[in-house]
């Protein structure tokens, strides 16, 4: 593994608390850093300018002070002039004057030792400047006056612009040191409290991992950022897994209880019948027959039970024309109960085509058909009828029955609730077929709709999307 790659795994296992204090502390410090180190070279390289234009300013008056004297300048006049030349040098500057051979003739000021004579090129003409040296800037000039020629050295030390910059860069690195702690820590506080929901997320999390749906959720962050969306988004999750566990609980607890009472009935009649009711023709009949009948009413509800849980995965929808599969769900209902009165009134086009599988749509008429009889006196009258809409198609489904009151209404689409729990058991019925109904028409994204008067009938509404 490469340093890089180490170094990427070092940081991803960090904390984002720490990832995120150290990214902007980095951030900020790079980007102070950077700022430092242009500002620092454009300030040398202004300073030095200042030093540079120092030596030019003094050579420049060296030099027309000796033009001043006039073509027959001597020594002596030199020498006696030093007190002028020694205002125009700079205190910290040194100078001395050189003849043609080198041998210096006056010296204004010592305060550093002269570099060799041969250090420097020597100009033809005017002065030439030496940069190359870290701690001082040389320069040194023809003169050339009548009879005298020599030399003008100077000597010109980077003391203060030393001590400067010493100074900018002692004072730039503990800035930029304060800048990295204080970055370090402005970035440590600002994700604390940025990740504050987050980590209050995580308990409330750890907390439904440890006690389940028991305890609501105390998230109590509104902002409408990216967080606050994170949490809307967790609540609403959260909230539809606490019902849908809550009714899978409820189904169990329902279901158990459904199955026991067949089960302890055909277990009171077998226990009856070892005792002594074999022995007794009528008693064995009555026992058999009801055993038998609790036998299919648990056969039944397993089959509705198992048809709920595999309708929640049969989502298919194949495009299907629906009134044949109504005409093939009457034929077969007529099949079993031959004195029933169905009335299909067909609609003004021959077929419908909607979005749902032939098996659901069957499945969801011949549920409200087989209600529909069961719950109206013998002969039972029933009636389907089509009736178009811009969006959808709806199936009306109505009968003459014990209709259902108000307060029922509600509940009937409950697994397992009956308004009546012993008729209802008596005619086969489990509690199960109107939720089967309102699962199927839920995935086949359409809706169900009742309306009812006690003693008078119902109708049970089907609505559907049509094709676009
Ligand atoms: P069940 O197997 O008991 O018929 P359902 O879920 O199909 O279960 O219906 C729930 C309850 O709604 C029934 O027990 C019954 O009381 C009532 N119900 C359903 N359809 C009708 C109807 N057409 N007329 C009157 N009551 C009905």
């Amino acid at each position: 593994m490469t340093t890089l790659n180490r170094w990427k795994q070092s940081i991803a296992s960090q904390s984002l608390k720490k990832r995120w204090a150290i990214g902007s502390g980095a951030v900020i410090f790079l980007s102070f850093a950077t700022m430092s180190i242009i500002l620092f070279i454009a300030l040398k390289g202004w300073l030095y300018q200042q030093e540079e234009q120092e030596v030019n300013r003094t050579m420049r008056d060296l030099t027309s002070f000796f033009e001043s004297q006039g073509p027959f300048l001597t020594v002596q006049d030199i020498q006696s002039n030093k007190g002028l030349m020694t205002s125009i040098v700079d205190k910290d500057q040194t100078v001395r004057l050189l003849n043609a051979d080198g041998i210096e003739l006056l010296q204004i000021n010592d305060t550093s030792t002269f570099p060799l004579f041969d250090d420097i090129d020597l100009p033809r003409k005017g002065y030439a400047l030496n940069t190359d040296k870290s701690s001082s800037i040389s320069a040194i000039g023809n003169i050339q006056l009548g009879k005298f020629v020599g030399y003008v050295q100077l000597e010109h030390p980077l003391k203060g612009f030393q001590s400067i910059m010493t100074y900018i860069i002692t004072t730039m690195l503990l800035f930029s040191v304060c800048a990295l702690l204080l970055s370090g820590w402005i970035g440590y506080m600002l994700a604390t409290y940025l990740l504050r929901p987050l980590q209050d997320l995580k308990i409330s999390m750890d907390d439904v991992a440890a006690h389940g749906f028991e305890k609501d959720l105390a998230i109590s962050y509104h902002a409408k950022d990216e967080i606050g969306e994170l949490i809307v988004v967790y609540e609403s999750m959260m909230a539809k897994l606490k019902s849908s566990f809550e009714k899978q609980q409820q189904f169990m607890a329902d279901a158990s209880h459904e199955l026991r009472t067949p089960i302890q009935v055909v277990e009171g009649h077998l226990a009856l019948l070892n005792r002594w009711g074999k022995d007794d023709p009528v008693i064995l009949q009555e026992s058999l027959e009801i055993s038998l009948r609790e036998v299919k009413q648990m056969k039944t509800l397993i089959d509705e039970m198992l048809e709920l849980a595999r309708g929640e995965q049969l989502k298919e929808r194949p495009p299907t024309y629906i009134v044949k599969h109504t005409i093939d769900v009457i034929k077969e209902i007529m099949q079993v109960h031959p004195t029933v009165y169905i009335k299909h009134n067909l609609p003004v086009q021959e077929e419908i085509e909607i979005l749902i599988s032939s098996n659901v749509y069957q499945q969801i008429i011949r549920n409200i058909l087989t209600n529909a009889i069961r719950y109206s006196k013998e002969p039972a009258h029933v009636s389907i009828a089509y009736e178009y809409k811009p969006d959808e198609v709806i199936v009306h489904i109505q009968d003459q029955g014990i209709g259902i009151a108000p307060n029922d209404i509600s509940k009937i689409f409950d697994r397992f609730y009956r308004v009546d729990p012993a008729r209802s058991r008596n005619l086969g019925g489990s509690g199960l077929g109107l939720s089967i109904v309102k699962m199927l028409m839920d995935n086949a994204g359409g809706s169900i709709f009742v309306k009812s008067e006690k003693d008078k009938g119902s109708t049970f509404s089907l609505m559907f999307p049509l094709i676009k």
